[in-house]
């Protein structure tokens, strides 16, 4: 077996005492998915594990254009103001699907990224959404060992990246558009119930009267939608990221999230039923992986399959042999 190309428990500890290459090292080596950086990777987040959890962790969303850097650019700003140390993350599902990206542009969030009490980290590449948001939640225990007390994890208003960041969120802010109809922006409701705060952008010049009934619109339909829990009601606002306006207000908001999760330990219960779905896509993940690397399962595989697709086998059939073949190896 080759060497561990790190030493975990050193770097563990050179996290934790807060050394910022350190953790970009830790970050470099839970991506990677070498089968000996994966072993070290797990030793290390085993020995950060004690240091984890004393971050608000805080997930945002909404479609590109929306505003999502420039947002996290002044509420970034603001907070480490207010003294604090916030990291940025992101789910990018489009680093998944095409290998390009939308969020991984690395110019952007420039001041944040060059201020000493921040950490902005693009999303990670990779080939399905479920190992980028695997990286990511591994990057963020990450970042709460070497001490951010704020972590931010983007991703984009298309396809499941927004269920993956709420799933690791302990917040889920959806930013909007201001818009004159009356519609929901074609927002996906099941998006819609993922929200614990909705945040109108662009609230200045032109658009300020637009982004008000925006806001009226959506504070009417989040009071009809059912709550993620009992604890919180959601609660929709508007700002302008670009112009710095109302940033205190969404804070203020999200303390007053943190606040109500704190009665009848919500907050802890929602972190550990996170954790829970998260141990079970992991196994998922792994025997799924075990599955389409098993020698038998690649042989019959491509028969079956093009018998699939051509509609003489039922999915069903094909599935049972294919598991058939695993079990029988
Ligand atoms: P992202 O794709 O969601 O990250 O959006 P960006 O942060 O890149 O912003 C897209 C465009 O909207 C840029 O031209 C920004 O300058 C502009 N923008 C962002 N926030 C605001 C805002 O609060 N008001 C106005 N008027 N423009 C904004």
């Amino acid at each position: 077996m080759a060497t561990p190309p790190v030493d975990p428990a050193q770097l563990a500890a050179d996290i934790v005492a807060g050394n910022r290459r350190a953790l970009a090292k830790g970050i470099t080596l839970v991506e990677s998915t070498l089968p000996d950086h994966r072993r070290a990777a797990l030793a290390l987040l085993a020995a950060i594990m004690p240091h984890t959890g004393g971050a608000s962790r805080i997930g945002i969303s909404g479609v590109p254009g929306v505003g999502k850097s420039t947002f996290i650019e002044a509420f970034g700003g603001f907070l480490i103001e207010a003294g604090h140390r916030v990291a940025v993350l992101a789910v990018d599902p489009t680093s998944a699907l095409s290998g390009g990206s939308i969020l991984g542009d690395k110019t952007r969030m420039e001041t944040l990224a060059f201020n000493l009490s921040a950490f902005v980290r693009p999303s990670p590449a990779g080939r399905t959404l479920g190992g980028v948001t695997r990286r990511t939640r591994e990057s963020l225990l990450l970042c709460e060992a070497a001490g951010f007390d704020v972590v931010l994890i983007e991703t984009v208003g298309v396809g499941q990246s927004e269920t993956a960041v709420a799933d690791m969120a302990d917040l889920f802010m959806l930013l909007l558009l201001p818009s004159g109809g009356d519609e929901l922006q074609g927002i996906k409701r099941g998006i819609m119930e993922l929200a614990d705060l909705v945040v109108v952008n662009k609230a200045d010049g032109e658009q300020r009267n637009i982004a008000n009934q925006t806001l009226a619109d959506y504070r009417s339909a989040l009071h009809f939608m059912q709550s993620r829990c009992a604890q919180w009601q959601p609660r929709a606002l508007a700002c302008s990221a670009l112009h710095g306006e109302q940033i205190d207000a969404v804070w203020a908001a999200i303390e007053a999230f943190y606040a109500a999760m704190a009665d009848g330990e919500a907050l802890a219960k929602r972190r550990a039923e996170q954790a829970r779905s998260w141990m079970w896509s992991e196994m998922g993940e792994s025997l799924l992986n075990d599955l389409r690397s098993d020698p038998r399962v690649k042989r019959a595989l491509p028969a079956l399959e093009a018998q699939v697709v051509a509609g003489e086998l039922p999915a069903t059939a094909a599935a049972l042999q294919l598991i058939e073949l695993f079990r029988s190896s």
